[in-house]
């Protein structure tokens, strides 16, 4: 059974894992957004890919939630000493793949296959491609102005409330190679328990990856990211709450209207499944504390293609 995966960091790296833990890792491509990317000390960054691989690779920091474990930070503590660019936290284990993506991209070599080189050297068996090899940027709008995403998300700590969300490049950008064939191939689609508008959004805005959803043959089920209505981590329920006008399951589908069959959302969230329309409610626990947790969402959501 062929699954794919839409991603963003933290809360989809945790349940990519748990879907390549129950089925076999190479069935399992997963698409992940590239808004975040940011250039950090002359460095690309793509935060989101690291954390799947991270995650798939076990070296993730699962206290930290992001980054790896064992981490040191004495490279940015240099930097910071030395009144360099010290507002995104780097770390030196870290730096090492930043360094090897960025030479590559400045060789020539396009975002996808320098990805799938740092999966293989990792040991990834699962396959990750960026939605997009093209420049894509996540900007947020807010009432102090318009910001590219990190310097909103990190520099700003996501105080300002978000009015909206803008993709820079999306209208040219294409979908990495592979990325087609294998929303193609899928038996199953899945939407990772992400944040709807600024790690899912921007995978869909590249056009050729919401259209091959939109004319899907598959069941594609998305996982909410909220439990109680609120976000386990991160701004998605407050965004929910202005931008959707709510944190109900409903709010959440409706980010992927005409996109879902099913959605899984969690047992604190289920006395409100008014408005869901054509899409189907799957009632779970949702929190992903520790490993059992993970795959038991994760057989949860391949229930829709086992049962
Ligand atoms: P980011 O790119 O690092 O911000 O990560 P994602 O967008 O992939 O994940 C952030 C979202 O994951 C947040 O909205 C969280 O509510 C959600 N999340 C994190 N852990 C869990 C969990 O255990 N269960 C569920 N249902 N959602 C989670
Ligand atoms: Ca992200």
């Amino acid at each position: 059974m062929k699954i794919v995966i839409l991603s963003g960091g933290v809360g989809g790296a945790r349940f990519v894992r748990g879907v390549a833990e129950v089925v076999e890792p190479a069935d399992v491509t997963v698409i992940g957004n590239v808004g975040d990317d940011v250039e950090v000390l002359g460095m690309h960054v793509s935060p989101d890919l690291d954390s799947i691989l991270y995650a798939l690779a076990g070296l993730n920091d699962e206290a930290r939630g992001w980054g790896r474990s064992g981490e040191t930070w004495q490279t940015l503590e240099t930097v910071a000493a030395l009144g360099g660019e010290a507002w995104f936290s780097l770390g030196d284990r870290d730096l090492g793949l930043h360094l090897v993506r960025t030479q590559a991209l400045h060789a020539g070599q396009p975002l996808s296959a320098v990805t799938a080189r740092i999966a293989t050297a990792l040991g990834v068996q699962t396959r990750l491609l960026p939605a997009t090899d093209d420049r894509l940027r996540t900007w947020i709008d807010t009432a102090a102005g318009e910001f590219p995403f990190q310097e909103w998300f990190v520099g700003r700590g996501h105080r300002d409330e978000a009015e909206g969300v803008r993709f820079e490049g999306a209208e040219s950008a294409q979908p990495a190679p592979g990325v087609l064939e294998a929303i193609d191939a899928a038996n199953l689609l899945l939407i990772a328990p992400s944040n709807p508008y600024v790690s899912v959004e921007p995978i869909l805005a590249v056009t050729a990856i919401r259209e091959a959803l939109a004319q899907r043959r598959v069941p594609c089920v998305a996982i909410s990211p909220l439990i109680g209505g609120r976000a386990v981590k991160g701004p998605a329920d407050r965004m929910l709450a202005r931008i959707a006008g709510g944190t109900s399951p409903r709010h959440v589908a409706g980010c992927y209207a005409g996109l879902i069959d099913s959605l899984v959302l969690d047992e604190a969230d289920a006395d409100d499944l008014d408005g869901l329309g054509e899409v189907r409610p799957i009632v779970a626990h949702t929190l992903m504390s520790d490993a059992g947790a993970r795959r038991r969402l994760a057989e949860t959501a391949l229930g829709v293609v086992r049962a």
